[in-house]
């Protein structure tokens, strides 16, 4: 009774999708349309229960609905063979504040779509999960709580990050946790081991104007940026403004200065355009306007999808961090906060959505994501896939960001399919495709 053809036409696409969007994203929308949803808040929560609900009252009865002790919402498509591991998809229903109304929600939305009109299909092999993970944005609670809810699934958390970081108001994150009724101690058992997990695909809207360039409304992520960031401080000798003689001085914030520079020209030297160098913080001791700077601590930001460009640009920067130390008699301190090396997108599975590409009359591309996203989590899983929808305006965390709507159909089409494909992947039928 495979009455795919009906269900599945783009036009039912676009009313199930109208449906859940105009349900999920009024939540934490303000006048102006931008949108803040931030981590472990009440807006966030609403938006998971929103999700849901439609499951769990689903008349098929092939749903499973469940929050993990991270406080993920999984919702789980039941497969024909509950022993095979299963495909994943989902983003992230937070936001930064007053972000927009696509980064991360379209890959929820297209999901729920996808599931919906699968279960009007025989069942697939394998069940396909919709995660809404937790906490995908890093303002709320600072960087260390950037993708903490995906990072629980693939059991990477510090469990002491949840008493130790807090917002703004001074709400640890532990506090948020059982604010939302989780129990913080346990939130080491929603790790999922990689061997069950077939092959995870999330789709997101481009952050950038990667889509445009190349001309499509949807393509294959082929790798996931990298970011290494550093804290550099410049100790020089603070002095008299007017006293010192220039000859003299040891002025750390110059010292900076140049390497802020010398940090823009190596980013620049890529060939490719594909390595970005960001120096988006400084602060200066003692910061007066008749004191020779005696202190200059800045941050750098590197990446790159590619691992070899990120390390030697960090190299490169080093040898400028000697070079100015000697010139110029100051002392430069260089420490890695966060070494996160490109991923790679898995070959297989980015083929099986170019192939989905084509098979809708979409020119099959692929391109790189500059920002990081959920998937990255899974980093070291043999099956991870992305794929991109058109943003029209280029600009993301921002009330700015815009698809059209008939992108977002597409998105959601391609995205049904390539779970399909996964889903239907069996260990049988591996034996004759690997490679
Ligand atoms: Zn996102």
């Amino acid at each position: 009774m495979n009455n795919a053809r009906t269900t599945t036409s783009p036009a039912r696409t676009d009313v199930l999708l109208r449906t859940v969007v105009d349900e999920i994203s009024p939540i934490g929308r303000a006048d102006d349309g931008s949108t803040s949803r931030l981590a472990y808040s009440s807006e966030e929560r609403a938006a998971h229960d929103l999700l849901s609900r439609r499951f769990s009252d689903h008349p098929s009865k092939r749903f499973v609905v469940h929050t993990d002790a991270a406080g993920n919402r999984w919702i789980t498509l039941l497969g024909s063979r509950p022993d095979l591991p299963a495909v994943l998809t989902g983003s992230h229903l937070d936001s930064v504040p007053e972000g927009g109304m696509w980064d991360g929600a379209l890959g929820v939305y297209a999901g729920a779509v996808a599931l919906l009109q699968l279960a009007e299909r025989d069942p697939l092999p394998r069940s396909i999960s919709l995660i809404a993970f937790a906490s995908e944005e890093s303002p709320r609670f600072a960087q260390s709580a950037y993708r903490f809810g995906s990072r629980a699934i693939a059991g990477r958390v510090d469990p002491a990050d949840l008493a130790r970081l807090a917002d703004a108001d001074g709400v640890t994150l532990a506090a948020a946790f059982a604010a939302l009724g989780l129990e913080p101690d346990r939130v080491t058992e929603a790790h999922v081991p990689f061997d069950r997990i077939h092959a995870v695909l999330e789709l997101h809207i481009d952050q950038g104007l990667l889509l445009v360039n190349a001309g499509v409304s949807v393509a294959a992520v082929s790798a996931i940026t990298g970011s290494c960031r550093l804290r550099v401080t410049v100790h020089g000798q603070a002095d008299h403004s007017g006293a010192a003689r220039m000859r003299a001085r040891r002025d750390a914030l110059a010292a900076a200065a140049e390497l802020v520079l010398a940090a823009e020209i190596i980013a620049r030297a890529d060939p490719r355009d594909d390595l970005v160098v960001t120096v988006g913080a400084i602060r200066v001791e003692p910061g007066s306007i008749s004191v020779v700077p005696g202190l200059a601590e800045f941050s750098v930001d590197i990446r790159s999808v590619d691992a070899d460009t990120q390390n030697a640009a960090q190299a490169s920067l080093r040898e400028e961090f000697d070079r100015v130390s000697a010139e110029r008699g100051v002392r430069v301190e260089a420490v890695t906060i966060r070494d996160v090396a490109p991923i790679t997108m898995s070959e297989q599975v980015i083929q099986t959505v170019m192939d989905v590409l084509s098979d809708q009359g979409i020119a099959p591309d692929r391109v790189p994501s500059h920002a990081g996203h959920d998937t990255g989590s899974f980093a070291g899983h043999p099956r991870l896939g992305m794929l991109f929808v058109r943003n029209i305006s280029g600009r993301s965390h921002s009330r700015d960001e815009h698809i059209d709507w008939a992108d977002a159909v597409r998105g959601a089409d391609v995205l049904r399919e390539s779970l399909a494909r996964l889903a239907a992947e069996t260990p049988e039928t591996a034996h004759q495709e690997e490679r």
